[in-house]
């Protein structure tokens, strides 16, 4: 990393209303609805509640008046009306027993005679030609109609109320006597409706203010590790070499996991792109030095060097000579990407293990005479691996050439294969002068050679191994590698066997 000071994103401006605002408003919008839908619910059932209340009270109120009129023998009177409708008891046994004292048939009686002074409930008796001839409120009202009519909201004098009529026909005779006419003023019952409905109007309004704050404030808590992310993409955006990360979200989310990848997303793509950097530096610092020694070479020449048969001989010599190490770092840098892109190319390519390495274990041999190549095959079939023959044997190839090529003093090289579990092993083994505990780390890294002179006398560009390891991992195998300085070394190879 070019700064290690961690920079903080820059704030951004929305195009539209922001999460946040849509949040709280679907919220309250929710919270309207379901609401509304239960305010609607209570003062609907309420109302009727209150309205079937009423009108019960009403209708056993007008049974009762019915019940003691109808006492009488004859036409209604004043008179015949009081006395039944006060006196009832006298001739009415089921409801008030004889036995009981005068005070006390007086207090049982009481209740009903309370009902009918009732502010809002007005009785009102008529005789047979419609004549008033009781009344519990001073009103005249008239006979609204000489049918019986049950329980009824209608309006009287500008007065909403149930209203009620009944003929009255005598006990004995079985004669109309009669009507009785009742009217219960329903005022108080619409001033309760009133304030129910303004209490809850007035609640949904409140939970609504406070749904929408409570949303708001939520969702911009909750949402807060969301804005950071977005203000930290769009820095980058901005400015790709910027080197900032998100903050560490301790919610233990999605939201915590989702800045965790971003994150790590974020270290390997830098890590891609300084390793990119890295490689375009190396070939260009690889390359410097062919195409300086020919440029020397080709400078001496045009001085004075061509005249002189020697001088002319031994710089075309070297020209040529760093020609094709040029030649061949390009061929090198070309395998190398190319084996990254294998698993598109190749998917379904299958290879005889055997074949492929005795082959090229045969061709060693010829190559090179003065070894003492072995092959160790532990294998009683054929088999197959999901490999392209032409990158097996170009693995094999690269490992074996570096064990010739680093074994100086002892010329001997084991090869071993054999199988375990579903994988292919290929063992290659030499004891040249092997690789220190340090560098045997980084032998896979691209241009890396332990001894940069004497791998550049070798032709080594410190390219092999970064191939091989990347062609292996390309088809879903590993490379390890064991040494120890003087003694030896020895790569390991394990490629899946493809299932038949
Ligand atoms: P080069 O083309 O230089 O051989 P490689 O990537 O193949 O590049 O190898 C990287 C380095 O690892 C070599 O420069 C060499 O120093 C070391 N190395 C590789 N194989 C062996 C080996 N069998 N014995 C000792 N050193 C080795």
């Amino acid at each position: 990393m070019k700064q290690s000071k961690i920079k903080r994103a820059e704030k951004r401006e929305l195009k539209g209303p922001s999460l946040t605002i849509k949040w709280a408003l679907a919220s309250s919008f929710f919270i309207f609805v379901v609401f509304t839908i239960f305010a609607v619910i209570t003062y609907k059932s309420s109302v009727n509640l209150i309205v079937a209340k009423e009108r019960g009270n009403l209708e056993k109120t007008t049974a009762e008046v019915v019940s003691r009129l109808a006492n009488s023998e004859k036409e209604l009177t004043i008179t015949d009306t009081y006395k039944n409708l006060s006196n009832s008891i006298f001739s009415d046994g089921q409801q008030f027993e004889k036995t009981t004292t005068i005070e006390g048939t007086l207090m049982q009686i009481d209740p009903f005679i309370s009902e009918l002074g009732q502010e809002g409930l007005s009785l009102y008796v008529y005789n047979l030609d419609k004549e008033l001839v009781f009344e519990t409120q001073n009103r005249k009202q008239k006979l609204f109609q000489e049918t019986r009519k049950s329980p009824t909201i209608i309006t009287l004098d500008s007065k909403i109320g149930f209203l009620s009529i009944e003929v009255i026909y005598s006990k004995g005779t079985r004669e109309k006597i009669g009507y009785a006419q009742t009217f219960y003023e329903l005022s108080s019952f619409y001033e309760i409706k009133n304030k129910l409905l303004l209490t809850l109007i007035v609640l949904e309004v409140v939970s609504l203010i406070l749904s929408s704050v409570l949303g708001f404030f939520l969702s911009s808590y909750f949402l807060k590790p969301l804005k950071e992310l977005r203000d930290t993409m769009d820095t980058i955006r901005k400015d790709p070499q910027s080197d900032i990360h998100m903050k560490d979200i301790k919610t233990n989310d999605e939201l915590a996991d989702l800045s965790e990848i971003f994150n790590e997303m974020l270290d390997r793509m830098r890590l891609y792109i300084e390793q990119q950097e890295q490689f375009v530096e190396d070939v260009s610092h690889e390359l410097r030095t062919p195409v300086a020694i020919i440029e020397g070479h080709l400078s001496l020449l045009n001085r004075w060097g061509k005249d002189d048969p020697e001088v002319l001989e031994e710089s075309l010599n070297a020209s040529m000579q760093e020609i094709s190490r040029m030649k061949s770092l390009v061929q090198e840098m070309l395998d190398l990407s190319r084996a990254e892109q294998v698993d598109i190319h190749y998917a379904n390519e299958v290879t005889n293990a055997k074949e492929v390495v005795y082959q090229v274990y045969n061709n060693f041999k010829i190559l090179h005479p003065d070894f003492v190549l072995t092959l160790d095959d532990d294998i009683p079939e054929e088999i197959q691996l999901g490999i392209f023959r032409n990158h097996f044997e170009q693995i094999i190839i690269i490992i074996l050439d570096n064990a010739i090529k680093y074994s100086t003093l002892r010329k001997e090289v084991h090869i071993s294969i054999s199988t375990s579990r579903n994988e292919f092993e290929i063992a290659i083994q030499d004891f040249g002068e092997g690789i220190s505990e340090d560098d045997l780390k980084k032998i896979f890294n691209r241009f890396y050679r332990v001894d940069k002179a004497r791998a550049r006398n070798k032709g080594g560009n410190g390219l092999g191994l970064s191939i091989a390891k990347q062609l292996i991992e390309s088809y879903k195998g590993t490379v390890a590698a064991e040494s120890a300085v003087n003694q030896g070394t020895i790569f390991r190879i394990f490629i899946p066997i493809k299932k038949k």
